[in-house]
């Protein structure tokens, strides 16, 4: 086996099945292919983002008119907002002061977007993405700012797919949609189901954002989401094949729940724009971490919850800020490593539960915002059908289709 995760990754396989995603799209496949190895190979510290940008730069511009990619350095954002070949950011800003309003509000946007990245989250130099691993996951009273995310206590969990079905019920996603998905799996020689809670990381150093010709995937400045934004989106799914979690779903048609029948208070957020509830059709989704609630605009009472956590009675997730020590995630983590392991009176069907902790895939430098605490799945853990089908729930499970054929193999699709 490799020492290289990326070589592992990057498999005949994995290609065959990215391309077949890239090729239902009317964009350049092989570019979103080759974007994406080099997206995850950047924030492996393999790549510069400088050279990142170069080496895509004439290629983008030409396949979608249009080049608004972050980029690492300070440099790079006042070489983009200058221009780099043709008008940049800047000048198109002054240019439209004479177009229409949309025109307008469309490059304050992408205008913010670029401006955000100077601040938290998206920094992706190897030395940003190396300081970032070694303040989490239990962050430091050092941390400047908040950082959502989460603490998912694996020994507790049940099956019992109610995180599933909150979220569902909270976005109106479409069937087939999980933004929440947890696997049940088994290990070799082992009696025992395993469960594997898997909303979207929310990384720090997010490949899916490096790939996206038009920020639409941003990271936001606040408090660290990984966001969508529906109205700036174009759905060439390139996102969707640098992620190496399978987290995200594309909305082909019309979505189940018709927008009239959204909770406007659910839809833009703090800065008027729509990254929460079900996308629209022809645009990428998936996990938000809710920030219609972390906003307030919810109801006060709702900052720093999420549906999910919310409806889990095994209280297995703990949302909050991942950088205060006194916030859940850290409290939780404090909690367990207080415990006794194999204390069976606590998880009387985990007797092989342990009090480590780990982050998923977390070797390809993604710097990752769930901790989980509990087993991390073997490379011949497989998967098999829970205790609760997505059946029973309403639900379809499209990633079951795609993981039947074999191991676990990690969680990506
Ligand atoms: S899990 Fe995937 S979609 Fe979510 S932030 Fe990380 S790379 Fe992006
Ligand atoms: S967010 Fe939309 S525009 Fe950006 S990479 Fe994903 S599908 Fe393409
Ligand atoms: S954090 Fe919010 S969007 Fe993400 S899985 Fe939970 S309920 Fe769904």
């Amino acid at each position: 086996m490799s020492d290289d995760p990326l070589e592992e990754l990057h498999t005949d396989e994995w290609e065959a099945e990215m391309e077949s995603v890239l090729e239902e799209t009317e964009y350049d496949t092989e570019l979103g292919l080759e974007m994406a190895k080099d997206a995850q190979r950047l924030v492996a510290g393999d790549l510069s983002e400088a050279e990142f940008y170069e080496r895509y730069h004439g290629a983008v511009v030409e396949e979608f008119g249009v080049d608004d990619r972050p980029v690492g350095t300070e440099e790079g954002v006042v070489e983009a907002m200058r221009g780099h070949d043709g008008p940049g950011l800047l000048q198109r800003l002054a240019d439209a002061e004479t177009a229409d309003d949309v025109d307008r509000r469309e490059l304050l946007k992408k205008f913010g977007a670029g401006a955000a990245f100077l601040g938290l989250g998206a920094a992706a130099t190897k030395e940003a993405s190396e300081e970032a691993a070694a303040a989490t996951p239990t962050g430091s009273e050092d941390d400047d700012g908040t950082q959502w995310g989460m603490v998912i206590d694996l020994n507790k969990c049940d099956g019992c797919l109610a995180c599933v079905t909150a979220c569902q019920q909270e976005n109106n996603t479409s069937t087939g949609a999980n933004w929440m998905y947890v696997f049940t799996y088994e290990e070799p020689n082992q009696e025992t189901q395993n469960f594997l809670v898997r909303p979207c990381q929310h990384c720090t150093n997010a490949p899916c954002e490096k790939v996206c010709p038009t920020t639409a995937r941003h990271t936001r400045s606040k408090d660290g989401l990984v966001l969508t934004d529906y109205d700036v989106c174009i759905g060439c799914r390139y996102c969707q094949v640098a992620c190496p979690y399978g987290v995200n779903y594309f909305q082909w048609g019309e979505p189940d729940t018709p927008g009239s029948e959204l909770d406007e208070n659910h839809v833009y957020d703090e800065r008027d724009r729509r990254v929460d509830s079900r996308p629209p059709k022809g645009v990428m989704g998936k996990c938000t971490m809710c920030p219609s609630r972390q906003d307030g605009k919810m109801g006060e009472e709702q900052v720093g919850t999420t549906a999910c956590e919310q409806a889990c009675a095994m209280d297995a997730i703990h949302f909050g800020d991942m950088n205060d020590p006194d916030d859940d995630p850290q409290q939780h983590l404090e909690r367990v490593r207080n415990e006794q392991p194999n204390d069976l009176d606590t998880y009387p069907n985990r007797p092989t539960n342990t009090v480590s902790t780990f982050r998923l895939l977390e070797e390809f430098g993604t710097d990752p915002n769930v901790v989980y605490v509990g087993n991390e799945p073997s490379e011949e853990a497989e998967q098999v059908e829970g205790p609760v089908t997505y059946e029973d729930i309403g639900e379809v499970d499209r990633r079951k289709e795609v993981l039947d054929d074999g191991t676990f193999g990690g969680v990506r699709s």
